[in-house]
Order: structure tokens, then C-alpha cells, then sequence
């Protein structure tokens, strides 16, 4: 198909990397899904757009890419949700994945090839963490299974991080069941009924990076090409994951190719419970923002560094997508050749680099040149820019085009403003042309 390599961030070795899959026929990413237990902020809605921009990306150069994404729905902090909000913990995640389906969905996210949760793996958990106590890598103490992380020379080869510099106890408090402050939880006790699940070391509830061992290994095999996630995940989340699976099923080398989206703050600042200022697709929605713009925003910086997401930023996105629209009516481009820009494509493949694919489509709206805005509009619908497009144009806005055009007729210009500038107020705006009157839903 497309004869150019795609090249990535590898976090493992901190360098930019051509992609050369495992098996080309046959392509596999995995990205750690949401935690459903509140609405979706703007931090989870960057990496489900980075990550649907690289599936995407992915799907130009292979014909089968199977993209893992799961959902989280066994978790300390789900549980505490639904006693607050005093609902069961079932009735708390059907809700919450609900709506993170709908926000993603506003976003142009392509659904994944496989959406696991995590409570229909528990079995799947329980076998990996066997293989680790058989393996010797895993011990039990006080009703728990931990992970003895110096029983794995790699550990923290993905993270860079020196656990032995971290002076244990100093910072956190250290269980003293714990032969090393860094093991962590594979399986942990529960006494609360209905909170947990059966295992062969008690009622209780598995570690989290445990679940993403499972659901890896269950659709995508040990060995796979690409492991995504926010880079707030790396340590402990993905450090732990490839402990796991590299432990369980020896020489395994788990992820080939880490790949971490940045930060994302919030007008210059950290986004977090304590500052209140914890933004949700949903206000961003409710404030009348588009979907498709909320993820132009979202992309413009490039994937690996951080956001810092402020109001400019959305209203900067709403301009653009305004400008490509308008080009678009101009030469009533309403329909994909399927043809890809060779500079934009480029772009895509040298590690997502979506400033360049920005300036390079904002070239293309400038051009006054058809074939350019055809490519404009390709790779609109190719990675999801397009305003939904509904092509029922009420009524009354038919008629009042029909006074405009009227108007324009007899030389009325004062009344063809005024019929223009009512269009303005129900949402649509008039563009003339050389090839006739276009009508542009604002958006
Ligand atoms: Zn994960």
C-alpha cells in the first residue's frame, strides 16, 4: 500500500524508532482504557484521541490492526464512588462506561477491535498470577499475593527509574508483610460480600496491573507491537504490566513499542482534585464546543508533549475547522477520492507529528486549487475533522436563501444582509462564490 515507514517514540529507549511490526499481516496495539468510575476529563480524552489518531494512522499502511482498549472496572476508587453516590458498584459502571462511550464517540474515536473489562478476566488473572508463584516470582503473605520485583533483572528497565534510591518508608508507608517497599499487589483480600471474587488465596480482588496483563495477553498474545497509554501511567502502571508478563511467560519481551502521550494541563496548571479544576468532555460539550473541535484541540500540540489546554486553544481549533470548511464549500467538495496527501501523510508517519499535518492542511485550504482541497477534505474524513454532515437543511433556512438569492437579484444589498445576518442567528452562514451560493452550518 503505502510504501514509507512509520516511525514512533519508543519510551523504552527514548528514541524515534521505525515501526516494523512483529508479523505485518497481522498488527497489534494495546492502550490501558479508562477507570470507569466518573465522567471522562480532558486528560483521558487526549490519550483516547492520540491513540484513535494512531489506529487510524496505523490502518493507512496495514490491512489488519486489532486495537485493544479496556475498561477498568474493578477498582479501590470505584467502589468508594458508588457508596458515595449510593448506588451499587454495577449500576456505577454501566453508567460511567455509558458515558465515556458517548464522549469518545463525540470526539470521532473509532471504536477499538476489542473493548474488554476487566471483571469478565477474573479467571484470566488468577492463571498468570499461578505461573508467577510457580515461576518464583510471586509470594503470599498476609492473605496477599505480591510481586517480588528483585526477581526480575529488567524491572524498571521501561521507567529508568533506581528503586534503590528511593528510600522506602520515607515517603509512603511501607506493610511490613512487603519483603521489598516497591513489591506490589497481585491479589489482595476483601471482607466486605460483593465486593470481590473467589481465588485460590481467598475472597479478595486483584491487583490493577494485573488486569492488564490478562486482557493483553487474552486478545493479543504475549509478544505484541505497540503498548499506549498516558505517560502518567508509565510508572508504576506499565512498569509493573511488563514485570508481570515478561515473569509469567519467559522470554516474553511483552511490548515492543511504548508509546506515551504528554501531560495535559489546564491553563498552565496541573489539572487535580485539590485545585478544582478537573475539566470533563461533557463541560466542554455543554459549552457549546463540537465534538470534532474539542479534538482538533486536543491534537494540536504534539502527542508527547504536555497540553496546556486554555480557551484560546478551542477557539484557535473552531477557527480552523471554519477556515477547511469554507474552502470545502467553495468548491462543494462533498464527497472522499480516497487519495492522501503525500506531505500530510508524512507527517502521520514521522511519529504523529500533527503541527506539521496542521500547517500542511491549513496550506491546503489556502490553495485556490481544487485537487489541493480535495485533499483537504480526504484528509478530513480520513482522521476525523468533519462536522457530522447533515445534509437536511431545515425548511426556513431554504426559504430565506431563496429571499437572499432574491434580494441579490434585484441588487437589494441591504436587504440581502439583513436575510444574512438572520442566517447568522439561526446558525448558518452564506458563502459566495464563483461557483454559486454555498451554505455553511457554524459551528
Ligand atoms: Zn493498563
Amino acid at each position: 500500500m503505502y510504501n514509507i515507514d512509520i516511525f514512533l517514540t519508543n519510551t523504552k529507549s527514548g528514541q524515534k524508532e521505525r515501526f516494523i511490526p512483529i508479523d505485518a499481516s497481522s498488527v497489534r496495539m494495546y492502550v490501558c482504557g479508562p477507570t470507569v468510575y466518573s465522567r471522562p476529563h480532558l486528560g483521558n480524552a487526549r490519550a483516547a484521541v492520540v491513540f484513535d489518531l494512531l489506529y487510524r494512522i496505523l490502518k493507512i499502511k496495514y490491512e489488519s490492526v486489532t486495537y485493544v482498549r479496556n475498561i477498568t472496572d474493578i477498582d479501590d476508587k470505584i467502589i468508594e464512588a458508588s457508596k458515595a453516590r449510593g448506588i451499587t458498584v454495577d449500576e456505577l459502571t454501566k453508567a460511567v462506561t455509558e458515558q465515556y462511550h458517548s464522549d469518545v464517540l463525540e470526539l470521532r474515536c473509532i471504536k477499538p477491535t476489542v473493548e474488554p473489562r476487566a471483571k469478565d478476566h477474573i479467571d484470566d488473572m488468577i492463571n498468570i498470577i499461578r505461573l508467577l508463584i510457580s515461576n518464583g516470582n510471586a509470594y503470599i503473605a498476609s492473605d496477599h499475593v505480591l510481586f517480588d520485583v528483585r526477581s526480575f533483572d529488567g524491572y524498571c528497565d521501561l521507567s529508568s527509574r533506581d528503586i534503590s534510591e528511593m528510600v522506602g518508608g520515607a515517603r509512603v508507608k511501607v506493610e511490613d508483610y512487603k519483603k521489598h517497599y516497591a513489591d506490589f499487589v497481585l491479589w489482595k483480600p476483601e471482607e466486605e460480600r460483593g465486593m470481590g471474587f473467589y481465588s485460590p488465596w481467598g475472597y479478595g480482588r486483584p491487583g490493577w496491573h494485573m488486569e492488564c496483563s490478562a486482557m493483553s495477553y487474552k486478545y493479543l498474545n504475549r509478544d505484541f507491537d505497540i503498548h499506549g497509554g498516558g505517560i502518567d501511567l508509565l510508572f508504576p502502571h506499565h512498569e509493573n504490566e511488563r514485570a508481570q508478563s515478561c515473569c509469567a511467560f519467559p522470554n516474553s519481551t511483552f511490548a515492543k513499542y511504548w508509546v506515551h502521550n504528554g501531560f495535559l494541563d489546564i491553563d498552565g496548571q496541573k489539572m487535580s482534585k485539590s485545585l478544582n479544576n478537573i475539566k470533563t468532555v461533557g463541560d466542554l460539550l455543554n459549552a457549546g464546543f463540537k465534538g470534532h473541535v474539542i479534538r482538533y484541540a486536543l491534537l494540536a500540540a504534539h502527542y508527547r508533549k504536555p497540553l496546556n489546554f486554555e480557551d484560546k486553544l478551542l477557539e484557535d481549533a473552531k477557527k480552523s475547522l471554519q477556515k477547511f470548511e469554507g474552502a470545502i464549500a467553495v468548491h462543494n467538495i462533498c464527497k472522499s477520492t480516497g487519495e492522501i496527501d503525500g506531505q500530510a501523510l508524512e507527517a502521520l508517519f514521522d511519529d504523529m507529528n500533527t503541527p506539521a499535518l496542521f500547517a500542511r492542511m491549513h496550506k491546503l485550504a489556502s490553495s485556490t486549487d481544487e485537487h489541493s482541497v480535495q485533499m483537504l477534505f480526504n484528509l478530513m474524513e480520513l482522521l476525523g475533522f468533519s462536522e457530522q454532515r447533515d445534509n437536511s437543511i431545515p425548511q426556513d433556512v431554504i426559504d430565506i436563501i431563496a429571499q437572499r438569492d432574491e434580494a441579490r437579484k434585484n441588487k437589494n444589498w441591504k436587504k440581502s444582509d439583513e436575510l444574512r445576518s438572520i442566517l447568522v442567528d439561526l446558525g448558518y452562514e452564506i458563502r459566495d462564490s464563483n461557483n454559486g451560493t454555498h451554505i455553511v452550518k457554524i459551528l
